[in-house]
C-alpha cells in the first residue's frame, strides 16, 4: 500500500500594508504612534477624496480650540488636527500668499 501524501504548497502572500507613512519608511521600522491627547475615536468611519473608511476622531481644533471631527487619527508629532473652518481659512491664506 502506497501511502503518499501530497502536500499543497500553500503560498502565503506577503501582506503588503500600503500606508503612506513616509516617516516610518525612512526610519525603516514601524512604531505605534500615540493618539494626540484630547482626541478620541468616534467609532465611525468616513470616506475622503483620497482614502476610504478613515477613522473619524473627535477633539479640540489645534488652531481655535473648537470641538470638531477629522477623518484621520491625529498623532503626536503628526499633522495638527484642525476644524473645517480653520482648514478652509488655511487653504485660502495659502492660495493668497503665493501672489504676494
Ligand atoms: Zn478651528
Amino acid at each position: 500500500m502506497g501511502n503518499r501524501g501530497s502536500d499543497d504548497d500553500a503560498r502565503a502572500d506577503a501582506d503588503a500594508d500600503a500606508e503612506d507613512e513616509d516617516a516610518l519608511a525612512r526610519r525603516g521600522r514601524k512604531e505605534p504612534k500615540e493618539t494626540l491627547e484630547g482626541w478620541a475615536f468616534t467609532g465611525r468611519h468616513q470616506n475622503t477624496y483620497s482614502k476610504k473608511g478613515q477613522p473619524v476622531h473627535e477633539g479640540a481644533c489645534d488652531n481655535c480650540g473648537r470641538r470638531c471631527e477629522v477623518p484621520f487619527r491625529p498623532v503626536i508629532g503628526g499633522k495638527p488636527p484642525t476644524c473645517s473652518t480653520c482648514r478652509k481659512n488655511d487653504v485660502e491664506k495659502r492660495a493668497g500668499t503665493w501672489a504676494a
